[in-house]
């Protein structure tokens, strides 16, 4: 197997080589040019298998490049050693009739967790296979979830350093004591003068500055991106929808080869597009319902085959989802169009000079054939957090409400009575105040440790160890930067 850009000029490479790059010189993402294929006895076998085994199984078939015993190690750093809160790693849970996909279990409670803790081990292999001798410099620029999580899989990983730069004040109190108080050898966190917008271009600019990559790369000094258009942050989110199938399996809820459906709270299109790689190699799905928010451009695209971001961006209560280039589309064009880069690089370029680009019948009509999409406001959102409360005390996020809003939709809509999985992104924990204003507690006057408390009070799960200790762990981290001295910031932090 071998990893193409979806724009057609990088071709043949390794997934070790995708991964260490991120993304392709023509602007591109890395896909593998096949499905590998699986059949019923695979997935049977993995019903016995704990979470990690099921990943080395899923992983090999598309990591061909990398031995079983690199594939097992990477494996064990990233979901071994106690870093999630539950052996299961990505449990189901029963929420009355419903089941629901806790992705929230790893050492920052929000579903990034699942990738970056896998890929920096990925990438760390990765450059003592293809024998890469310079240090890598990986540049996160966040609003919030993903900048922590990096850190956290990055921190004390050999040869490589992470710098994540997120807007000066325009990030949550729990974000900002997530990143300020972050250990680690390798890790540098810094707030920018601007919001975010400034911040990514800020690091955009970085990494489109030829002058600067040159002087670096004197020095030995590689910049790389962990951003989800890496294929190293995709590939380990397919492993839990195959975890899942082998769980409802081991619970009995279906027989072999029973579809299933799963919904999923969308923003940068990554987490649904690897429950389309799971489905072409195999695994019984039915439908993957899109769930959004307000800022609905992927609802729009789902129903017409019009994709347009000239619109307004709206605050939402589920910030993750608050995104109007989903990257990963470009993933999911490229198979429909049976690689048809060319076509791909024309949407992309309409994309990125009109905002706006529209693939047709055909094609639309062949991805509605499996997704379905909806969305909910803020409103419907926090209905629907009360309403699962009142019924099964079960807490959830927002972004989970979302999904779990649209599946409800989707059932009535269709009269489809698929079993559907409700893929829950964060802890509830990550978001106390929208949700206890959801549940009709007072708020006001309170911080963030008071809300964590007054959710735990009624709550069966209990706060994560990793937010609940923020108040007491020390701030490491105090820098502030112009946005004009980001690449001023990298160079005085590599040395
Ligand atoms: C990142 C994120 C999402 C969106 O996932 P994509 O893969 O970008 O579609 C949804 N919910 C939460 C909590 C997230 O952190």
């Amino acid at each position: 197997m071998k990893y193409v850009s979806t724009r057609g000029n990088e071709q043949n490479l390794q997934s070790a080589e995708a991964i260490i790059a991120g993304i392709a010189t023509d602007g591109g993402l890395f896909v593998p040019t096949e499905f590998p294929q699986i059949d019923m006895d695979f997935i049977e076998s993995l019903v016995d298998l704990t979470y990690q085994q099921r990943a080395v199984k899923v992983l090999r078939t598309f990591l061909v490049d990398y031995t079983q015993a690199e594939i097992e190690a990477c494996v064990n750093g990233a979901y071994g050693c106690d870093k999630f809160d539950t052996q299961k790693i990505a449990p189901l849970a029963e929420v009355g009739a419903a089941d629901v996909l806790e992705l929230w279990h790893g050492p920052t409670s929000a579903f990034k967790d699942m990738a970056l803790q896998l890929l920096p081990q990925l990438m760390s292999t990765a450059l003592k296979k293809t024998g890469e001798k310079d240090q890598i410099v990986i540049l996160v620029a966040t609003s919030g979830d993903t900048g922590k999580a990096a850190l956290e899989g990055f921190k004390d990983v050999d040869q490589i350093r992470i710098m994540v730069f997120y807007p000066n004040g325009g990030v949550s109190k729990m974000q900002y004591l997530q990143m300020a108080t972050q250990p680690g050898s390798n890790v540098a966190v810094v707030a920018v003068k601007g919001n975010f917008d400034d911040t990514q271009t800020g690091v955009k600019k970085i990494f489109g500055d030829q002058d600067f990559k040159v002087k670096l790369k004197a020095k030995g000094v590689q910049l790389s991106s962990a951003n989800s258009i890496n294929w190293g942050r995709l590939v380990p989110q397919i492993v839990y929808y195959f975890s899942t199938y082998a769980d409802l399996l081991q619970q009995k809820k279906i027989t072999l080869g029973e579809k299933i459906n799963f919904s999923v709270p969308t923003g940068n299109f990554g987490n649904i597009l690897a429950g389309y790689y799971a489905k072409n190699m195999g695994l019984p799905i039915h439908k993957l319902i899109c769930a959004s928010n307000t800022n609905n451009v992927l609802t729009d695209f789902l129903q017409s085959g019009i994709y347009d971001r000239n619109r307004e961006f709206f605050k939402t209560i589920t910030p993750s989802m608050d995104i109007l280039i989903s990257s990963n589309l470009e993933r999911l064009l490229y198979h429909v169009t049976g690689g048809d880069t060319n076509q791909i690089d024309i949407w992309m370029k309409q994309l990125s000079s009109e905002g706006k680009y529209a693939v047709g019948d055909s094609y639309i009509k062949e991805i509605q054939e499996i997704f379905w999409s909806g969305w909910a406001d803020d409103e419907k959102t926090k209905e629907t957090i009360r309403k699962v409360y009142d019924v099964d005390q079960y807490v959830m996020d927002t972004h989970t409400a979302v999904a779990w809003q649209v599946a409800e939709e989707y059932k009535k809509a269709t009269g489809d009575l698929t079993r559907t999985v409700v893929v829950s992104t964060a802890s509830p924990y990550k978001f106390n105040d929208s949700v206890l204003n959801a549940l009709g507690r007072e708020i006001k006057g309170k911080d963030e440790f008071a809300l964590l408390a007054d959710l735990e009070s009624f709550n069966k799960t209990k706060a994560p160890a990793g937010l609940a200790q923020l108040r007491v762990m020390p701030v490491l981290h105090s820098s502030v930067c112009d946005k004009e001295t980001m690449a001023a910031m990298v160079e005085a932090k590599i040395k």
